[in-house]
């Protein structure tokens, strides 16, 4: 299973705050993004990086730099996670993948997909809730067409049926999550899980 759940102390605490059903916009907002840096310290452990030659005020020595890295946030909740991106890989290049679920079906509806060049990059797919995974598998699949090799995706919280679908449709495809939950619904929502991340994220509910 190419799933990593991450359990450091400071992961646990944002994700109380965002589960927390009191917890307003704004600090939902906030905590979102806090969280987010510890899924991207995760998802990045094992990023090969580029070498090149400095000098210290002392001498020659080696250095590393980050290399390409594609960040594709799906649509709207996905947007939460992005700013911790920027913030730790300046250098990314961001595109954005417009998908909706059916109410009825939980089937995604896909009407946007505007990636980067995406070949010779490490791509992160950010999509924080990993419920039934037809978003992401979606999401994966066009990134794939786009000629994207070597693909994290960055989650909140998953279930096992997202898990599930995701291993059958795309086992190449690292995840990266904050918590794996009991289920889903039957209206399709992860349980105990954070409510709609879209609305909270933007005030909507
Ligand atoms: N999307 C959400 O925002 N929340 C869920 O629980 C499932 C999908």
């Amino acid at each position: 299973m190419n799933l990593t759940v991450i359990d450091h102390p400071l992961s646990r605490h944002y994700l109380t705050v965002l589960r927390d059903e009191t917890t307003e916009p704004e600090e939902f907002r906030a905590a979102t993004r806090r969280l987010a840096y510890t899924l991207i310290m995760q998802a990045t452990e094992r990023l090969s990086l580029d070498r090149l030659d400095i000098r210290t005020p002392l001498e020659k020595t080696a250095g590393y730099r980050v290399p390409d890295v594609v960040a594709i946030a799906v649509l709207r909740a996905g947007l939460g996670l992005l700013d911790a991106v920027v913030d730790l890989i300046p250098s990314v290049k961001v595109g954005f993948a417009g998908v909706q679920r059916d109410e009825e079906t939980a089937e995604p509806i896909e009407y946007y997909f505007k990636p980067p060049d995406l070949s010779d990059s490490h791509v992160l797919i950010l999509e924080p809730m990993l419920a039934t995974g037809g978003s992401l598998s979606w999401a994966c699949g066009k990134a794939k067409e786009s000629d994207a090799r070597d693909i994290t995706a960055l989650c909140v919280v998953a279930a096992p049926e997202g898990v599930k679908r995701m291993y059958d449709d795309h086992p190449d495809v690292r995840i990266v999550a904050a918590a794996l939950d009991r289920e889903l619904n039957d209206r399709f929502y992860i349980v105990p899980g954070l409510g709609d991340m879209g609305d909270r994220l933007f005030g909507t509910v």
